[in-house]
């Protein structure tokens, strides 16, 4: 039996290393213009994709990494480098995902690689599950699914909101309901390849933060899609829908707890890395600038703060690094110990971010210092994949065991 040990692999350490260069040599040079611009920051990603960044092979081969932290490691440099050009980049990696979990391997092998496209023609795929009804409350969703018996196609009709990359995406991954009596329990997953007629883009939203990633409603209205774009297969929901029916408990309630426990630390990570950015920034600031004839730091107040900066920050990554490791090793997630990992480290990015801001004074409050940046981009970490309160509900439900509301 190998000893505890939270030293990284050479391995890891290399590409750890080379994220940190392309976060630090491309993203943070171009991060306060594409955060004016608010636009895809399609140059960006081309370089990240022909750098080899921007690529299934890459994120695969991390997401593969046996100790689990193959992911959150890059995940948290491309985020120090920036948080909205770091979504950008990694937004397609949600709706991978997503093939990835429901997918057959013939459905994977099909639709994942066509969603990062090539270096020369680089694609972004966006995942819809959110509704203007159906936020926190997944299973309000009514976006419908209807088979044509005739033609074995499947019918969407509905309207998503705040997909990444939805309606510039090559490929949606779009989850409906294909029973609404069933609540979560019948709904299912579809892909919608690219330049299918009846999907359109709706509103695509201003924002507070990482505005270099495009968000926006996905309106479909008739979309019609081949029998095969039903991820896992006919077959397999038919199943499903049958024991939902009957009333039996399926696994897949569980597995889909599972998923979100596996997937909420990457998003810890990144939370971790706009921290951690902001931190470094304070950090330097509080030891240069002078006030009452000595550095700023030289105050407890301001020393202080640091100190629990970093203490809330490295309390944050074990999170994230437990959790990752105990999804790559199959662990049960006895306590929610993902949705802790992302409850603890979207809060840290926020408090983290603020009290930099102030340790800036003034300067922390405009946009030529890249803290005021920072502090608008963390504000998401508390709101999406699953709000603070969300994650508070799924670790109490977790630990204690009883349905609390
Ligand atoms: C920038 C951005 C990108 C996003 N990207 C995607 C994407 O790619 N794909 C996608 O499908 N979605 C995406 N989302 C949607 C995101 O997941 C939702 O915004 C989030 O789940 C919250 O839903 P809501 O906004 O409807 O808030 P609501 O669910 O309306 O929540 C409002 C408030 O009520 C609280 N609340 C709700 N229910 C409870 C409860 N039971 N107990 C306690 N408090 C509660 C919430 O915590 C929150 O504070 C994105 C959102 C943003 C902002």
């Amino acid at each position: 039996m190998s000893a505890f040990s939270l030293q990284l692999t050479d391995d890891q350490r290399t590409v750890r290393d080379w994220v940190h260069a392309f976060a630090a040599d491309v993203l943070r040079p171009a991060a306060a213009e594409w955060d004016e611009r608010e636009e895809t920051p399609w140059p960006i990603l081309q370089e990240a994709a022909k750098a080899g960044l921007y690529s299934l092979d890459f994120f695969s081969t991390q997401a593969f990494d046996p100790t689990g932290l193959g992911i959150p490691l890059a995940m948290e440099e491309l985020f120090w480098g920036d948080a909205g050009l770091g979504l950008a980049i990694t937004g397609t990696t949600l709706a991978a995902a997503g093939v990835v979990a429901n997918g057959t391997p013939d459905q994977v092998a099909t639709w994942a690689p066509q969603m990062f496209g090539t270096p020369d023609d680089v694609k972004v795929a966006a995942f819809c599950s959110s509704e203007p009804d159906a936020g926190s409350d997944v299973s309000a969703m009514r976006t419908r699914a209807t088979h044509d018996d005739t033609t074995g196609e499947w019918i969407l009709n509905g309207v998503k909101t705040w997909a990444t990359n939805g309606g510039i995406a090559h490929i949606h991954v779009v989850v409906a309901t294909v029973d609404p009596a069933l609540g979560a329990r019948g709904q299912a997953s579809f892909v919608v390849p690219p330049a299918t007629p009846g999907l359109t883009q709706g509103q695509k939203f201003k924002k507070h933060g990482i505005r270099a990633s495009h968000t926006a409603e996905v309106v479909l209205d008739n979309v019609r899609i081949p029998g095969d774009c039903l991820l896992g297969g006919k077959d397999k929901l038919d199943e499903r829908l049958a024991r939902a029916r009957e009333g039996t408990r399926s696994g897949r309630t569980n597995a889909a707890m599972a998923t979100f426990e596996s997937s909420r630390p990457a998003v810890g990570a990144q939370a971790v890395g706009i921290a951690r950015a902001a931190y470094e920034y304070a950090l330097d600031y509080a030891k240069t600038r002078e006030q009452f004839g000595r550095p700023i730091i030289d105050n407890q107040a301001v020393a202080f703060t640091l100190a629990d900066m970093r203490t809330r920050i490295d309390a944050a990554r074990l999170l994230v690094w437990r959790a990752s490791w105990m999804a790559a090793t199959g662990q049960p997630f006895d306590a929610a110990e993902g949705s802790m990992s992302k409850l603890y480290a979207g809060e840290t990015a926020k408090w983290v971010t603020t009290n930099a801001m102030q340790i800036l004074g003034g300067n922390g409050f405009t946009r030529d210092y890249p803290v005021e940046r920072m502090h608008r981009d963390s504000a998401v970490y508390t709101i999406f994949e699953g709000t603070s309160e969300i994650q508070r509900l799924v670790i109490a439900r977790t630990i204690s065991g009883t349905p609390i509301r």
